[in-house]
């Protein structure tokens, strides 16, 4: 079955379920056993049955087999937000004297976390150029457990050759985790590419309204148990009015990410010919670093990338432009229907990696509005931006 297809049946289970095409949901904390030795049995292997209501019901159950599917893993665990899978799955993993190496280029909050919580317990960061490839090798340290990419990077978009990590990674026995958010799981197979765990905001394009707050942790059979265990043990655990309407947003996924796609792409071609930008930083065009691996490794882009604007635009001038965008809000989190804009700084987030532009930079999320609209509200900012 082609993954297209997949994604519409994987998690559902009409026949038990009186025909109806998708799956209840399940508010539960308490699960009942009718005997003793029930649930002795049951709590020999809690991770795999239905066991306690922070443990899994039906729903999340059917929400995970639909990730697993997008994913092409084994398994899936869902949390309560995409930062709960980051920090569950890494600290599924360390211990107090163990070391990790992390992307430059990742998520802030995924830095913050080692930067505060990590360091707290004595587990130690190494941050790398996102551009690095192969030559991680000379940064691993014997105590080194976690190698995390995420690719492309959030804002600056590096596409990071994860092929050529991940081998470098199973030379030395240490565990791979990528950020899967920006392909959605759906234009980038990380297991295809050497990762063990791949980690997903659901809260972006797989819930795709806007309106849930979700994580997502993909990964093998080998790993499931000890990561699942972990990940309860810290309390974490995805509600099912939130797996549920996930779950709903897995079946139009392709069909969003095809309008997402489109759309970003002709705003970024758009943007490109314009003289107030100086960079188009989307993984599909030759500005942005790691081009060729996006090329080699990825069978489509989602809707989100930056540009840089020439030097000379104040603060204020980029201030007045998005002040009155109609079709652009300026709102973090992206991968709703709705376009937005943010402004950013790539310099003070940066310690393996300079960044030598001088402009503004802008990221922008392509909504599924009409793209000449969006092109026009595009237009009339640049003109706020010029009077300054
Ligand atoms: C939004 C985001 C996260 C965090 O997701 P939440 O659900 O908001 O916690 C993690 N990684 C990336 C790349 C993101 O864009």
């Amino acid at each position: 079955m082609k993954k297209q297809t997949h994604l519409l049946h994987a998690g559902r289970n009409a026949k038990e379920n009186f025909g109806i095409v998708n799956p209840p949901v399940y508010h539960a904390s308490t699960v009942t056993f009718p005997t003793v030795e029930a649930m002795n049995k049951a709590g020999e292997n809690p991770t795999e049955g239905i066991y306690y209501g922070r443990m899994a019901t039906p729903t999340s159950h059917a929400f995970e087999e639909a990730v697993a599917a997008l994913e092409g893993a084994d398994k899936a665990i869902a949390v309560q937000s995409g930062l709960a899978a980051i920090t569950g799955a890494i600290l599924a993993f360390v211990k107090n004297g163990d070391h990790i190496l992390v992307t430059d280029s990742a998520y802030f909050p995924t830095k913050k976390f080692c930067n505060t919580v990590l360091k707290g317990f004595g587990v130690e960061t190494t941050y790398f150029n996102p551009t690095i490839g192969s030559n991680i090798e000379k940064l691993i340290q014997p105590n080194t457990k976690v190698i995390f990419t995420e690719s492309p990077g959030s804002l600056t978009f590096e596409v990071q050759d994860i092929p050529a990590i991940t081998k470098v990674a199973k030379d030395h026995k240490i565990i791979t985790m990528i950020d899967n958010t920006w392909a959605a799981g759906y234009f980038f197979n990380a297991f295809d590419h050497g990762c063990d765990i791949s980690i997903q905001a659901a809260t972006k394009y797989i819930g795709g309204h806007s309106d849930v707050m979700l994580g997502t942790i993909a990964l093998g059979d080998d790993l499931y148990k000890k990561v699942k265990t972990y990940v309860y043990g810290l309390g974490y655990c995805a509600a099912p009015d939130d797996c549920y309407l996930a779950q709903r947003g897995i079946r139009t996924l392709p069909a969003r990410l095809k309008i997402h796609e489109e759309n970003g792409m002709k705003l970024a071609s758009w943007l490109k010919e314009q003289p107030e930008v100086k960079r188009v930083l989307h993984p599909a065009f030759e500005d942005c670093p790691g081009h060729d691996i996006f090329k080699r490794d990825f069978t489509g882009a989602c809707g989100l990338f930056s540009i840089v604007l020439q030097d000379h635009y104040s603060e204020k001038a980029v201030a007045s432009m998005l002040d009155g965008m109609e079709l652009f809000p300026m709102g973090y989190s992206w991968g709703g229907y709705e376009s937005l804009m943010i402004p950013f700084n790539p310099k003070g987030a940066r310690n393996a990696s300079s960044w030598e532009d001088q402009g503004p930079c802008l990221r922008l999320h392509a909504g599924q509005e009409n793209v000449e609209d969006l092109i026009n509200d595009l237009d009339k900012g640049f003109e706020r931006l010029n009077k300054g």
